[in-house]
C-alpha cells in the first residue's frame, strides 16, 4: 500500500496509549521493503523496555510486521536499562 510517508494511524495511537514504553515513533523512507513499500517503522523504546534484553528498538517495513515485535516488547533489565534509569532518577 503506497502512502506519503505519514505516520499510520495505528502506531501514532499505539505510542500514544503505550507512553510508558515507546520514546518515540520515527517513520523512514529507506526503499527497504522495496520501491513498492519504502517506507519503515521506528519506534524507540524507553529504559526499562527490550524486545530480548538486547534490542531497544523495532524497526519493521509494515504495520503488521511491527505489530508482531510489539508483542514481544518485555520489561528490560540490562545494564543499559538499568543505568539510563538511575540517571533519570538522578536528575528528577
Ligand atoms: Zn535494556
Amino acid at each position: 500500500m503506497a502512502h506519503n510517508g505519514k505516520m499510520p494511524a495505528s502506531l501514532a495511537r499505539l505510542a500514544d496509549v503505550h507512553l510508558d514504553k515507546i520514546q518515540f515513533l520515527e517513520i523512514e523512507y529507506n526503499e527497504w521493503d522495496g520501491a513498492r513499500n519504502p517506507w519503515s517503522y521506528w519506534a524507540w523504546l524507553r529504559p526499562g523496555w527490550s524486545l530480548d534484553g538486547e534490542r531497544h528498538c523495532i524497526h519493521e517495513p509494515t504495520v503488521k510486521k511491527f505489530m508482531i515485535m510489539w508483542r514481544q516488547v518485555r520489561p528490560c533489565e540490562c545494564e543499559q536499562c538499568v543505568e539510563a534509569i538511575l540517571e533519570g532518577e538522578a536528575k528528577a
